[in-house]
């Protein structure tokens, strides 16, 4: 049997973009390594903020405008709530990068941002402290996406649209032409057109076939706190990031009671993804308390903490792209750490890209000539 596409990886963009390209009545399969959604790539921990008023650069802001308006269709879909509108604190110095970003964002494309002085932000949030150097930028609209639901969600539609699943089946080889030939652990399979999206597995991936990407794997940790819950539950406490010139953390309320949770963005090891990540320890803790005893002194103790993948660009752009030599495979990969807000738009792009051969969204920036 030959495919339409077969997609590798079904994590946070393949699972999206099965689902719009069996919508439109293409013949998928989705082969992915484990069963997602799982902990071994870069999908868990309960939540991923989704932000308009975009740091990364005012360019983003039409696709995850996009992306909103798709989840929110998901949502009804699914007739599940995937979004907590629990609004985004940026925090940084006013003439930093990420900061003059947000409210270029925020001005070009007329997004609701609140701004607030350090003394104003601490008494909005009594959680909160901040140096009287630092500004917040607070986005109203924004908020948290249920991550590990918002998978499971695109897994249904796209099974119910007709398309098909095999998990634990890892994808050893790739070989291009008119059909792809994609071998795995038990099975050969073929179609006329292959998506990657393999997360942080997609260089070594590519190299099956002789392309080298450059998509860094990186080791993350992100950890809970106690917290007080009239402080700092969802409905009292936004979700946040922090840009300072040397380091840049996020984090999100409580929510659903678990606690305050905290990730440092910038940095991390690399790894091999193939190698079983070292647990959370004290090195990471450290890090992580010296940034809330400062900044969230009213925290409790630490819950837990847990690792994840990054898998870094050098630039931290997306790559979303037709491989230059096979016109006919599509790499999706290099989601830099804040990639998952946009899945489901990227999902909706590749099924675009097979389909139509081009997209209604911009994907300049995402090329992989720029390299
Ligand atoms: C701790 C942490 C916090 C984050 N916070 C945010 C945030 O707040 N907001 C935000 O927008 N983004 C955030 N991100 C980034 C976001 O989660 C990622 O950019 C996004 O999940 C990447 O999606 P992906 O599809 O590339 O990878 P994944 O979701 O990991 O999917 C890749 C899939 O490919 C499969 N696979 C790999 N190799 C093979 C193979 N050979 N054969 C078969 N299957 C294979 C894997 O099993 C996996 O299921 C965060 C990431 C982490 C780790």
């Amino acid at each position: 049997m030959v495919y339409d596409v077969i997609i590798v990886g079904a994590g946070s963009m393949g699972m999206a973009a099965g689902y719009y390209l069996a919508k439109k009545g293409n013949k998928v399969l989705m082969l992915d390594a484990f069963t997602p959604p799982h902990e071994e790539g870069s999908h868990h921990g309960d939540t991923r903020i989704i932000r308009f008023a975009y740091g990364e650069g005012a360019s983003y802001v039409p696709f995850v405008k996009r992306a909103g308006e798709l989840w929110q269709e998901l949502e009804s879909l699914a007739n599940e709530n995937l979004f907590l509108q629990t609004g985004v604190v940026n925090i940084g110095e006013p003439t930093c990068d990420f900061i003059q970003n947000v409210k270029a964002s925020s001005a070009l494309y007329d997004l609701a941002l609140e701004h607030y002085s350090a003394a104003e932000a601490m008494n909005k949030w009594p959680g909160l402290f901040l140096p009287e150097d630092l500004v917040a930028c607070f986005e109203p609209t924004a908020g948290v996406l249920r991550v590990e639901a918002c998978i499971r969600a695109y897994q249904k539609l796209a099974l119910e649209a007709g398309a098909s699943l095999q998990t634990n089946e890892k994808v050893l080889a790739i070989q291009a032409g008119e059909i792809v030939q994609v071998q795995t652990v038990h099975n050969l399979y073929k179609a006329k057109h292959l998506i990657v999206t393999a997360g942080a597995w997609a260089t070594e991936l590519l190299q099956t076939m002789g392309v080298t990407i450059p998509v860094t794997p990186t080791r993350k940790t992100f950890a809970w706190f106690e917290a007080d819950e009239e402080l700092y539950r969802d409905e009292n406490f936004p979700a946040y990031c922090f840009e300072f010139a040397d380091s840049t953390y996020y984090g999100f309320p409580s929510i659903d009671g678990a606690g305050l949770k905290l990730g440092r963005h910038d940095g991390g090891e690399v790894i091999n993804p193939n190698t079983p990540l070292r647990p959370f320890d004290d090195a990471d803790l450290v890090d992580l308390q010296n940034f809330i005893h400062q900044f969230m002194p009213k925290h409790g103790a630490i819950k837990y903490g847990k690792t994840c993948k990054y898998s870094m660009t050098p630039d931290e752009d997306f790559i979303i792209d037709f491989l230059p030599k096979h016109q006919n495979i599509i790499i999706a990969a290099g989601f830099s750490g804040h990639g998952f807000k946009f899945s489901s738009a990227v999902g909706e792009v590749l099924a675009e890209l097979i389909v139509d051969g081009k997209s209604k969204q911009d994907l300049s920036t995402f090329k992989l000539n720029r390299f």
